[in-house]
Parts: structure tokens; C-alpha cells; sequence
């Protein structure tokens, strides 16, 4: 089946009030709805959702949406409800439904009114929901944040790894879309492998984030005091600050509340009251500055962050280049200054010792590059992309001078000097 495109624009604006398609959704949404598998890599904040949700609105039958976390999947199915002001249309399964809810939701799959039904990996692979969902009519399946398949992601699931047995359960040649805002060549490959989706057409923006500035320093015993002087440099603007540890977090904040410098600490030992409390006085801006546990930051919308520091070097720069994503997301202009010094990278390899060997192995792989990206004195956002098997100008990219090393080329060997080990 294919659409005309105004079809699909007068759809997008019935049922989500845009005028206009972001990126590649138009292309990938065309894709989808002529039946074929769709590998979608977009960056966080792309509009992935929007690239299933259409298309499963238009079609016949129910898309199954698998995601990782119950939170998300609520958020979506009350957004999509808010929007088509249709109760049925979305629903979640799961196990904290009551029977007469799955019952509910179940006559609702049944009579058609259903068109995304958005599911947790360990709930599709039960035996009743299976037998339920084999015989009733599917438009395709949706993998959301398809990353936690891979053991190279930043969230593996072991459940991810028997969808594919699963769909083949549910009917033959259906559909399958993989959607991910990871974009490193290890997880592509698990992904289309244990998808079994290789010949899915594969749709990438790029991770280029031009308005991001990236400086790397290096750490030494005064990186207190260069970080309060950064932020008074910066004084009356959004930022976060990421520490390793959670004591750290609670002195450093204690630290730039002495010198006069509005923050809050923010980590997974306080309650979640006094969370969020901290959490909305970031937000709302009573303080400037948060200074934070990695526990920060996911779902957190605030689009005028204007410098994300690193503290303690992250451990892959997958995590980096998620963690400096929060700044600078209106466009404007953001920070992104990491602090480095080799004794911090030891510190992570000595976490990860207790784990199992293949687990340590991928550690210390991504740890290796986080520790090349810290050494460069190449183009910085160059050394980002290429990581994400993206070519990126150094010359005339956009945001091409936008890091210290392409401002300030220094000779190889000084630059190494520098570094503190
Ligand atoms: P991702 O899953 O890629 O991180 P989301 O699907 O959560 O991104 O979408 C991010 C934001 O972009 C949402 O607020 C969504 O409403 C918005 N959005 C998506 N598509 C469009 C569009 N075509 N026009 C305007 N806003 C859009
Ligand atoms: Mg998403």
C-alpha cells in the first residue's frame, strides 16, 4: 500500500496537530506502510514514536509496541489518547493490569478499535498473550529502543533476545520496525541479526548536534575551583554537572552553594520527594546548577541546559555523547566540558572487575575509546561521529570549529603533555 503524501500530512496533522514532517518520518513512515521491514537510527528527541504511531493509526489491525519501560509506554498511550480523544485506540498489557482490564483491552484488539498496543518484552513472550495475540489481525511490530538487544548497548534486556522467536509465533512476514537512538555499527549489527531484519531498509539522521561546543580539560587537584570559576563565568545560566559518585555529588554541591553558586545535589540514594523536589527546582529555575549522579536526566526536557560538565570521565561515549545531549536542545548554545586524568579510567576498570569476564571485556573496549576521545587533539566532533559510523568535514561540517581542539590545534606531543596521569 501506498500513500499520497498529502494523505499522510492531512493524517499528521488530524491526529498530532503538526504541519510538517521532522527528518526522515516521512520517508520511514512510506516505508512502513508499504509493508517492509524499517531500521529507523535517530538521535533522542528525533521523533521516533511519531514514525510507528502514524502508520499503525492508518492501517488495518493492531501494532504491537514493544518497549523497555512501563513509564514510557503509559506517557505515550495517554499522549495518543489526548490526541485522538478515542479511548481504545492504545493500549498497554502488562502484568499490573486487572482481569477485567486485559479483558477490556483484549474486546478492544478484537473489534479493530485498537491500533497500538504497547507491550513489555516479558509480557509478549507470555504463552496466553501469544495465543490471544496469533489470532487476531496485526498491522506490524514496533521495537522500540531496539539498543537493549545488543550486549554493546547501554541497557541490555536479555528478554529483547527472544523477540524474534516470538514474532514468528504471531504470524508469517509480519512487519518489523527497529527504532534505536544508538548509533554505533556494534549494536546496528546485534540488532539486525537478532531481528533477523537484513533486509530491512535502514533509515539514519545524523548525530551531528552543530551547537554543541566540546572542550576536554585536564583533571588536577584544582578542579574545584575550575569548575566554580566556569560557572560564575556562566552565572544565571542551566547547568549540569556529572560526578561519578554520589559523595562527590553532595561535595560539590556543597562546595558551589559556599562560593555563592545556586545548586542542588542529585542522586538515587535520596527519596524520590526529595528528588524531585531538587528536580523541579532545576526546572523551574530557583538554581542554576545541578550537580548530579548519571541517576539525572533521562526524560528530563529542559531545552535551554547550557553547559553539561563532566566531572569524572563517562564510561563510553555513547553515555557521553547521551549525557551532553541534554544541553543546548533549543538550538542555542551548549558547553560540553569533560575533565580528565587517567587515574579516573583505572577507578572504572576497578568497578567493572567484579563482573563477569564478558562483560568486563565490553567495558574495558568502550572505556578505550572514551580514553582516545580524552587524548585526541583531532576535530573532537569528528571523533564523536566517526565512533557513530558517521563522516563528518572537519573543514566545512556544520559546527566544524566548535571544539577546543579544532579552535586551538596544538602539536601532537604538548597536547599529551598536558594530560595529568
Ligand atoms: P525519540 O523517541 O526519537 O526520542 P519522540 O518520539 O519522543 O523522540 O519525539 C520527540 C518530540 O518531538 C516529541 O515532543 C514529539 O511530539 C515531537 N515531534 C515528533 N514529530 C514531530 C513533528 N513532525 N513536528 C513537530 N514535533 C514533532
Ligand atoms: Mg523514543
Amino acid at each position: 500500500m501506498s500513500l499520497m503524501n498529502t494523505d499522510l500530512h492531512s493524517s499528521l496533522k488530524k491526529y498530532f496537530g503538526f504541519s510538517k514532517f521532522k527528518g526522515l518520518q516521512e520517508d520511514v513512515i512510506q516505508n512502513i506502510l508499504s509493508g517492509n521491514d524499517t531500521f529507523v537510527i535517530m538521535p533522542t528527541g528525533g521523533g521516533k514514536s511519531l514514525c510507528y504511531q502514524l502508520p499503525a493509526i492508518m492501517e488495518e489491525g493492531t501494532a504491537i509496541v514493544v518497549s523497555p519501560l512501563i513509564a514510557l509506554m503509559k506517557n505515550q498511550v495517554d499522549a495518543i489518547r489526548g490526541i485522538s480523544e478515542q479511548h481504545g485506540i492504545a493500549h498497554v498489557l502488562n502484568s499490573s493490569l486487572t482481569k477485567t482490564e486485559v479483558r477490556q483491552v483484549k474486546e478492544d484488539i478484537t473489534k479493530g478499535v485498537t491500533k497500538l498496543l504497547y507491550v513489555a518484552p516479558e509480557s509478549l513472550t507470555k504463552e496466553e498473550n501469544v495465543d490471544f495475540l496469533k489470532n487476531v489481525k496485526l498491522s506490524f511490530v514496533a521495537v522500540d529502543e531496539a539498543h537493549c538487544i545488543s550486549e554493546w548497548g547501554h541497557d541490555f534486556r536479555p528478554e529483547y533476545r527472544n523477540l524474534r522467536g516470538i514474532i514468528n509465533r504471531l504470524g508469517d512476514n509480519i512487519p518489523i520496525i527497529g527504532l534505536t537512538a544508538t548509533a554505533t555499527p556494534k549494536v546496528q549489527e546485534d540488532i539486525i541479526k537478532n531481528l533477523g531484519m537484513t533486509d530491512a531498509k535502514v533509515f539514519k539522521a545524523s548525530f551531528n548536534r552543530p551547537n554543541l561546543f566540546y572542550e576536554v580539560r585536564p583533571k588536577t587537584k584544582d578542579v574545584d575551583a575550575d569548575i566554580i570559576r566556569f560557572v560564575k563565568q556562566n552565572q544565571g545560566k542551566s547547568g549540569i554537572i556529572y560526578c561519578l559518585s554520589r559523595k562527590r555529588v553532595e561535595e560539590l554541591a556543597q562546595v558551589l552553594q559556599v562560593n555563592g553558586v545556586s545548586a542542588v545535589p542529585y542522586h538515587a540514594g535520596f527519596d524520590a520527594k526529595t528528588r524531585s523536589k531538587y528536580q523541579d527546582m532545576f526546572l523551574m529555575e530557583e538554581v542554576d546548577v545541578v550537580v548530579a549522579t548519571i541517576a539525572f536526566g533521562m526524560g528530563i526536557d529542559k531545552p535551554d541546559v547550557r553547559f553539561v560538565i563532566h566531572h569524572d570521565i563517562p564510561k563510553s561515549i555513547e553515555s557521553y555523547y547521551q549525557e551532553t545531549g541534554r544541553a543546548g536542545r533549543d538550538g542555542g548554545e551548549g558547553h560540553c566540558l569533560a575533565y580528565y586524568a587517567y587515574k579516573d579510567v583505572e577507578k572504572l576498570e576497578k568497578f567493572m572487575s567484579g563482573k563477569p569476564v564478558a562483560e568486563q571485556e565490553i567495558g574495558n573496549a568502550l572505556l578505550q575509546e572514551i580514553v582516545a576521545y580524552a587524548e585526541t587533539s583531532m576535530s573532537r566532533r569528528k571523533f564523536i561521529l566517526h565512533y557513530f559510523g558517521e563522516d563528518f568535514d572537519e573543514e566545512n561540517g556544520e559546527g566544524a570549529d566548535m571544539d577546543d581542539n579544532s579552535r586551538n590545534p596544538k602539536p601532537k606531543e604538548e597536547a599529551k603533555e598536558q594530560v595529568v596521569k
